[in-house]
């Protein structure tokens, strides 16, 4: 788990990849982000300082869990709550990066056991809440709506969505969702967090000119600024993150591969003062 040998210390943030796609709707191509953005974050294009002033490099509070490994599709949650579970209970928090949304479900559901009052904190054009969609009620269109009826969150506060359908509607009253539609957003003073938070990202949250690299084309969505925005506004400790369905196989000149990599830049330095 730990290659530096590294004594893992109480809220340190463990990188994990989770090269998964088996529960997408539409495309594959998730699986291989892991690769592609610590690629890109090795890349030597961009420095490792974040906005906020924190600096990664060599940094003893940021360790490599390396990638969740698995031998057959329905073994891939059990292997990741596994890693949540032994990164979690030794004070750490997981930043995973790659695989379609489906991933969130398993993890939430794993650091819930420790956080019994999690915000999350769910950037995407989708809200995610159907209650089955392919016949499978883990696909990548359904995990808050499993997240909400085990009550694995206190609040689940969306941005950018703009894909509702009446069925989405009905689910995200049911669940009390704090949705903001794209269409009514304005900026991080319309949400109060009261922490802890998870943050999750899909990257389809993004209009696609500035992310291409995405399975799910949604016109109209946030800047890369937008989120960071929202991100460097935080005031309550983050207990870990992801950053999903960045799908390498659509993307140009590794535009989206960087957009990901400066979201973990960021994200990662909020969560190191947080
Ligand atoms: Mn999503
Ligand atoms: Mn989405």
């Amino acid at each position: 788990m730990n290659p530096d040998n590294k004594t893992i210390i109480d809220r340190d943030i463990a990188l994990l990849g989770m090269p998964f796609d088996a529960y997408s709707s539409h495309l594959r191509g998730p699986a291989e982000a892991p690769a592609a953005i610590r690629e890109m974050m090795q890349c030597n294009s961009a420095n490792t300082s974040t906005e906020l002033g924190q600096e990664l490099a060599n940094n003893k509070r940021i360790f490599d869990a390396g990638d969740v490994s698995w031998q057959q599709d329905p073994e891939a949650f059990g292997q990741l709550e596994q890693k949540i579970d032994e990164l979690a209970g030794l004070g750490a928090r997981p930043l995973t990066l790659g695989g379609d949304h489906s991933i969130t479900y398993p993890i939430i559901k794993t650091l819930a056991k420790y956080h019994p009052d999690i915000t999350i904190l769910h950037f995407d054009a989708h809200p995610d809440l159907y209650d089955i969609l392919d016949n499978n009620p883990l696909s990548h269109a359904c995990p808050f709506a499993r997240i909400m009826e085990s009550k694995l969150a206190a609040r689940l506060i969306q941005i950018g969505i703009r894909t509702l359908n009446q069925h989405q509607r009905e689910q995200a009253a049911r669940f009390n969702v704090e949705m903001h539609e794209m269409k009514n957003w304005r900026g991080p003073e319309q949400i109060k967090l009261t922490g802890p938070v998870y943050i999750t990202i899909d990257i389809d949250a993004l209009d696609p000119a500035y992310a291409p690299g995405v399975s799910h084309h949604e016109p109209g969505g946030l800047s890369v600024r937008q989120i960071l925005d929202v991100i460097h506004s935080i005031d309550v400790p983050v207990i870990g993150a992801d950053i999903v369905e960045y799908n390498p196989r659509r993307d140009i000149n590794d535009m989206t591969a960087m957009v990901a990599t400066k979201l973990y830049k960021e994200v990662c330095g909020k969560m190191l003062e947080s």
